[in-house]
């Protein structure tokens, strides 16, 4: 906590910000091509803070061809990629400069605690640009064994024009792990933020042109899904999309991508995951820590939430004290509020369906062992439910809230099965202190990340993304995220006799 300021220090730095809300295309702010704009209002306030830009198709046309240019033109794509990565650490020296104002502009537009702003987003944002900027001068490419009669050269060219799509959850990280690795590769980008949350997409398209990432190079689209969002997933010129949100959104790509070029798509989705504590898992306290961090962290609004807590029966009782006693010291209220664990939901549509979740899991007659309650507009508190099956609805959807449904399972062989029975694959987290188990459990769990005695998600080094309904195509993070925005080419020199004879 040392390095955080006080509450009223951050307000003061939220009244003195004026944000930029236009489009950044072609290293110019515009507004949508027909004058329309879209309220963006701070969730814990209902305060209007900013009216970004409705851009339209033309617009996104607009940024493509701008885009496209850029690539062709060579001014990021061809030049040395050590330039690429002095430009991307300058761009990281802009971004902790301004360090406070993004983190503050972050939680005003999203709700998200500011401690988690200044201490975990703006951070690994840094962190990630800087991991993607020092790896691609030390990429190599290969030689095929095609023996002495010629030289097969396998190499990797940026993908071109990549459309991201990205959620509200975590609206600069997200962007950031987007950009990273595209920009780092030599592509070009038409970013498009949740309508909620551009302020911070906008602001780090500004700090990249001053840094000196060319015009053209990153554009943010900012508007709605149905026509911006449709607009690049359709778009006949776009190379690749990435996108992170929902499952149902992330389909509607597939089928732009049919319906168009058949660009490549990568999905990050959403996660129902599960976190498995046998009965001879050790120090339930700390234990009870990552339960409560893997369910109620940033609202319970991450895909990777650890949102089934999945318990032999053996250790429940005394694993779900110590849970309630550490969720009850997080405390919910103004995100501004250093003190604050749990901040403000996205907007009154998203709480109203978590709230109705909450009404569920009641009327149902699940146990509510903490919680079940909205308080001051948009705000929901850490909310735990005892005694549910893995069938109800409770436990199937994903609530992108901070509510937890606890499942009792009486053998190991159970808690594999109930973790498997879902139609997601993001995360799971496995706690025992049984080696042979842990591994075998990292083995079984079918998903793209399996954490053993912790919750996380690894960290920039190692990729993030989903089995089954949680993702396709690719991984975010680690240099596996370069495969996505780069293409294999293989270059073929005849070596024959003939070819040198000749
Ligand atoms: P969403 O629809 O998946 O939104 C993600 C992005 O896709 C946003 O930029 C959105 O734009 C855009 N989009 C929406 N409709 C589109 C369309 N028809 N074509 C192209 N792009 C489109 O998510 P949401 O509606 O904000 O949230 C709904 C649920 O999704 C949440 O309750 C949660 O369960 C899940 N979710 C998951 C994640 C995750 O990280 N896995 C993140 C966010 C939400 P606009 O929203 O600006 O219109
Ligand atoms: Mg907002």
């Amino acid at each position: 906590m040392s390095d955080l300021l006080t509450c009223q220090e951050y307000k003061a730095v939220a009244a003195s910000l004026t944000p930029a809300s236009m489009s950044f295309i072609d290293g110019v702010f515009r507004p949508a091509s027909d004058g329309a704009t879209i309220a963006v209002t701070n969730p814990a306030t209902g305060e209007v803070i900013a009216q970004i830009a409705a851009c339209t198709k033309d617009d996104v046309d607009f940024a493509v061809q701008k885009a496209r240019s850029a690539f062709e033109e060579g001014c990021w794509s061809r030049i040395h990629p050590s330039e690429r990565k002095k430009v991307l650490l300058k761009l990281c020296d802009l971004i902790e400069k301004n360090a406070l104002e993004l983190a503050v502009l972050e939680s005003i537009d999203s709700g998200k605690p500011i401690r988690d702003c200044v201490e975990i987003d703006i951070p690994e944002v840094i962190h990630t640009l800087s991991w993607h900027a020092e790896l691609i001068d030390k990429v190599y490419d290969q030689t095929a064994p095609v023996g002495t009669d010629a030289i097969a050269m396998v190499v990797r060219e940026p993908v071109g024009v990549v459309g991201a799509v990205l959620p509200w959850n975590f609206p600069i990280l997200m962007l950031a792990w987007k950009i990273s690795p595209a920009l780092a590769a030599g592509c070009s980008m038409v970013v498009k933020p949740a309508a909620q949350t551009s302020l911070t997409a906008i602001r780090v398209a500004e700090l990249a042109f001053e840094a000196g990432v060319p015009a053209g190079v990153l554009n943010v689209v900012t508007g709605s899904g149905s026509v911006v969002g449709e607009a690049i997933g359709s778009h006949m010129d776009v190379d690749m999309v990435a996108f992170t949100g929902s499952t149902a959104t992330g389909r509607r790509f597939l089928h732009y991508s049919a319906d168009s070029n058949i660009k490549e798509v990568v999905l990050e989705l959403g996660g129902k995951n599960p976190c498995i504590v046998l009965d001879d898992a050790e120090n339930l306290d700390q234990v009870a820590e990552q339960v409560v961090a893997a369910a109620f962290w940033n609202m319970g609004e991450n895909c990777s939430a650890g949102s089934r807590l999945i318990v032999q029966a053996g250790i429940k009782d005394q694993l779900l004290e110590r849970v309630v006693a550490h969720a009850s010291g997080w405390k919910t209220g103004d995100p501004l509020d250093p003190q604050n664990h749990l901040g403000a939901l996205i907007d009154k549509g998203h709480f109203s369906k978590v709230c109705s979740y909450l009404e569920m899991g009641k009327e149902d007659g699940h146990d509510l062992i903490l919680g079940g309650e909205s308080v001051d507009g948009t705000y929901v508190l850490p909310t735990i439910f005892d005694n549910v099956k893995n069938s109800d609805r409770l436990a199937k959807e994903e609530i992108f809230g901070p509510v937890l449904s606890v499942i009792t399972v009486n053998s190991y062989s159970e808690a594999i099965a109930v973790a498997n029975d879902t139609e997601y694959g993001l995360a799971a987290s496995v706690f025992t202190a049984n080696a042979k188990k842990a591994l075998r459990a990292a083995q079984s769990v079918r998903a793209g990340t399996v954490t053993v005695n912790c919750f996380g998600e690894g960290d920039v080094s190692t990729p993030f993304g989903g089995y089954k309904q949680s993702g396709f195509g690719g991984r975010d993070k680690s240099v596996h995220a370069h495969d996505q925005y780069t293409q294999l080419k293989t270059i073929w020199i005849d070596l024959s006799d003939d070819a040198v004879d000749g």
